[in-house]
């Protein structure tokens, strides 16, 4: 019987998710300037403040500090998913998305020697739907994973998200161990008794064989915006506008700054986003997966280093312009996963960017879809085609959505790793997703 059967229809036979049409983050190809009534927002005066009191900031500073500062930021005190939200992501808006993706991360863990424990990260949970439906294949697998030590380590900048998370994972009743002065903020136990903690930053999670997983996470990292002028590359800065107190605007540094040494030498485009927390993000990945082992899986919207202008904002499933109300709106640019590639060479190999529609199609989102239709009533069927649609059609999440993957030069070009020595020597079977899924 193929996996995507034993998985099962489970408790959640089909998961309540959105009722279409919702707003998606990866829509639009550049900045919206709809217009938006402007709002004097406590963000936009701190704003304002900083600029007087040192000068224009950097879209990546001005990005940074609309998103996540720890007293105003957009991600930090609201849920902003969903229907009733700002935009919707894939999880929330089909179970099988997640699904695959526990399957992808079994499928790495048996391909690389079964290893006795392994360490699950998701960067940027969201509401913790897709670690939710992730967490559900495991069990359902159980037999599986049997004797495999797992544990659940969260990276989330957001208190109020962190909150939405343990009450989606945890069981009500088990108590939630907090110090919010801790590295390890918040401890508990999952609703399958697996240990969860939850950590502000990567740095801090425990080294150790593990899987990481970052889904529409990196496109709300802060970018450097840069223009090509006949002077030469100049980096676009955030400025009060001198027509109206209140208001915002971009210019451009009349010299060279610092941030100009991550532009390509043989650059072609005559705009340029780039982001440097993406990049040491995924060294610091790439240093962990190179050490002890385990994969990174990426899913995001984005580019082959090709696109120019994408920094955007989203509020209420509509655009809105990225200088307006700061701090009511979501902010996000396009992952540029060339820079990511290139960050990542030579400590581990990457695949990838690849369509999400090949990725899911691969992981046999068929097959599943009609294992879960074959047991649903009719308003979940609709339900299950919908997402299906929204998921895999090229108009939609199809093509704009892609997925990306480090995994240790070992795993795709053969020899021992250190962890799993004295293990069954790992048999070179293809990467599911990235080609068809062969375990069956
Ligand atoms: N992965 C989820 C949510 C995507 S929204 C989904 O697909 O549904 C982005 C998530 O990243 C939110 O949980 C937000 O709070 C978190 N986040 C944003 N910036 C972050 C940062 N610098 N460090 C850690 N988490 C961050």
């Amino acid at each position: 019987m193929s996996v995507l059967a034993r998985v099962g229809v489970g408790p959640l036979c089909v998961a309540a998710r959105a009722v279409m049409p919702c707003f998606w983050r990866g829509k639009y190809f550049s900045s919206g300037r709809e217009p938006v009534e402007n709002q004097v927002t406590p963000m936009l005066r701190h704003l304002i403040y900083k600029i007087k009191a040192t000068g224009p900031i950097t879209v990546a500073e001005y990005m940074k500090e609309v998103l996540t500062n720890p007293a105003k930021g957009y991600y930090v005190y609201r849920d902003m998913l969903g229907e009733k939200g700002d935009f919707i992501t894939s999880p929330e808006i089909s179970q099988i998305f997640g699904e695959l993706l526990g399957i992808w991360f079994i499928s790495e863990w048996m391909a690389t020697g079964k290893n006795a424990a392994f360490q699950l990260v998701e960067l940027g949970p969201g509401r913790g739907t897709l670690l939710g439906d992730v967490l559900r294949v495991f069990s359902q697998l159980g037999s599986v994973l049997k004797n495999c030590d797992i544990s659940v380590h969260l990276v989330e900048v957001s208190e109020k998200l962190s909150e939405v998370q343990a009450s989606a994972l945890m069981e009500e009743k088990v108590p939630l161990e907090r110090d919010p002065g801790s590295s390890v903020y918040m401890k508990g136990v999952t609703k399958s008794g697996i240990p969860i903690s939850w950590y502000r930053d990567l740095q801090d999670v425990p080294e150790g064989y593990g899987f990481y997983l970052a889904h529409e996470f990196f496109d709300v990292l802060p970018v450097h915006k840069f223009q090509k002028t006949p002077q030469g590359w100049r980096e676009v800065f955030v400025d009060i506008d001198p027509q109206a107190s209140d208001k915002l605007r971009f210019v451009l540094a009349p010299c060279v700054t610092p941030a100009e040494v991550f532009i390509q030498p043989d650059e072609t485009r005559d705009h340029v986003e780039v982001c440097p927390e993406a990049g040491v993000t995924i060294q610091e990945l790439s240093q962990r997966i190179a050490r002890t082992g385990g994969a990174a899986l990426i899913a995001d919207y984005g580019h082959d280093g090709t696109k120019t202008d994408t920094f955007r904002g989203f509020c209420g499933h509509k655009l809105h312009d990225v200088l307006v109300a700061p701090g009511t709106a979501d902010l996000t640019a396009d992952v540029d996963f060339s820079y990511l590639r290139r960050m990542a060479e030579g400590k581990v190999a990457s695949l990838g960017p690849i369509k999400q529609q090949t990725f899911l199609k691969n992981m046999g989102i068929d097959v599943r879809l009609k294992v879960l239709l074959d047991k649903s009533d009719e308003p979940s069927r609709q339900q299950l085609l919908q997402g299906y649609d929204m998921l895999m059609n090229p108009k939609k999440m199809g093509e704009r959505f892609h997925f990306f993957a480090l995994l240790p030069h070992q795993r795709l070009h053969g020899g021992s790793h250190p962890t799993n020595a004295c293990q069954s020597k790992p048999s070179l079977s293809p990467v599911a997703g990235f080609g068809e899924l062969a375990w069956r």
